[in-house]
């Protein structure tokens, strides 16, 4: 019997059926099911046009029409659902220029990356798999569909992708593909780089990472990548023991400790990474920064979001092969005297009027700041009266 997520998925390809045009399971999930492996997203491909598709169920949403993919929600889940297709050329390299909705699926498998994607299912579970693509299944091998020389040059992306399925899934890629993908290396130049962007973190996450980075490095693409091309000795100081990080700002953190002299700020800048993304990777850094010289302290679990536990362990045990966990982090933090500055016995106005003759400043922040610091870290008890005679004690620096 198929997994529970196709058995939900099935009434949308029989719905699609008794309306007389032809549905499957395509690509990854298909991959996926053969392999055993943890399902993504289900996707459909369909000989029904999108408008078709938006007419003839209720919730739909066009997220790229025009390429023929719209989603459908059914039962609370969404679905890719995209009209079988043929690809123009990608001269923007972003999209194809054009697409023509076929009604044929054999040749919409023809335009997919590799042989392990090239596969469709249809309701009673049989596979369509023209290029091989089960064999290459069971021998664990990463090969184009059809000529890799051509398949690289229509889209260069798919140089990348074939390395983050390495890294997804711990396969090799065939010699051959290896060599055209060598061959064509210098094509990735004109990626949009949010596409490349997008590979990359899921190549850092993929469970066989270390797999990847093997073949990132020996496919010596660091030249024509963003930021690496300025470093070239950066990918292979990448640790060969590396393990998956589960976001580009951990990959951010794990590069700037490698190499310092590239700013946070540059990476997210040439990488066109979000807002979220930086400020995960900055305070990775603070975190890493002082455990470095203090270890972890009430002061460092303090200070990092606990979202960002997981990662901080990630990295340590990648560069301080720690098995520091996110139990340690947790039990630290719930011992925590604190949990946020609004906590505190004393706040901005009390020192205001402690200090009646100072105007407002920069030195507000630091003393609250340093208050923290001794209360988080149990060196000072949290009522007023005791941070009030703390202050007289400890005279302040700045002005
Ligand atoms: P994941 O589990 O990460 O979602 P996936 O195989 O589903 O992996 P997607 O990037 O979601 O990968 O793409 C879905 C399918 O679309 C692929 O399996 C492949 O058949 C096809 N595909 C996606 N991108 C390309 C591309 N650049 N060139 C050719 N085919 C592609
Ligand atoms: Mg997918």
């Amino acid at each position: 019997m198929l997994p529970k997520p196709f058995l939900m998925a099935k009434p949308v390809l029989e719905y699609i059926e008794k309306h007389n045009h032809k549905a499957y399971f395509v690509g990854g999930c298909v991959r996926d099911l053969l392999l055993n492996r943890p399902l993504g997203d289900i996707d459909i491909a369909t000989s029904a046009p999108p408008e078709y598709i938006q007419e003839i169920f209720p919730k739909v949403i066009p997220v790229g029409i025009e390429h023929g993919t719209v989603i459908v929600r059914y039962e609370k889940e969404s679905y890719e659902v995209t009209t079988f297709r043929m690809d123009g050329n990608y001269s923007d390299k972003r999209h194809p220029d054009t697409v023509e909705f076929i009604d044929d699926i054999n040749k919409d498998l023809e335009r997919r990356d590799f042989t392990i994607n090239a596969l469709a299912m249809n309701l009673h579970g049989e596979v369509i798999d023209l290029f091989g693509g089960r064999n290459d299944i069971d021998k664990k091998m990463i090969r184009t569909v059809g000529n890799g020389y051509e398949r690289f040059t229509e889209d260069p992306l798919r140089i990348i992708r074939a390395l983050r399925f390495s890294s997804q899934l711990g396969f090799d890629i065939h010699p051959d593909t290896f060599k055209q993908m060598k061959d064509l290396r210098k094509e990735i130049e004109s990626l949009a780089v949010e596409r490349i962007t997008n590979e990359f973190t899921k190549l850092f996450a993929g469970e066989y990472v270390a797999n990847g980075i093997r073949y990132l490095k020996k496919l010596g693409i660091e030249k024509f990548l963003p930021v690496f091309s300025d470093f070239p000795d950066l990918i292979n100081q990448i640790p060969s023991a590396i393990k998956p990080l589960q976001s580009f700002g951990e990959c951010i953190a794990l590069f700037n400790i490698l190499k310092p002299e590239i700013t946070v700020s540059e990476w997210v800048r040439k990488w066109k990474c979000s807002n979220k993304t930086k400020l995960e990777a900055i305070q990775l850094l603070q975190a890493y920064d002082q455990y470095k010289s203090n270890g972890i302290d009430s002061w460092l679990v303090y200070q990092l979001s606990s979202e960002f536990y997981d990662g901080f362990c990630r990295l340590l045990d990648i560069l301080e092969q720690t098995d520091i966990t996110i139990h340690h982090m947790n039990a630290i933090e719930n011992e925590l005297e604190i949990r946020e500055k609004s906590e505190l016995a004393i706040n901005g106005y009390d020192l205001i009027e402690l200090f009646p003759a100072r105007q407002k400043g920069p030195w507000l922040h630091q003393l609250i700041k340093r208050i923290e610091k001794e209360v988080v870290s149990g060196n000072l008890n949290n009522t007023k009266s005791e941070i009030k005679d703390w202050i007289k004690w400890n005279p302040l620096e700045i002005d």
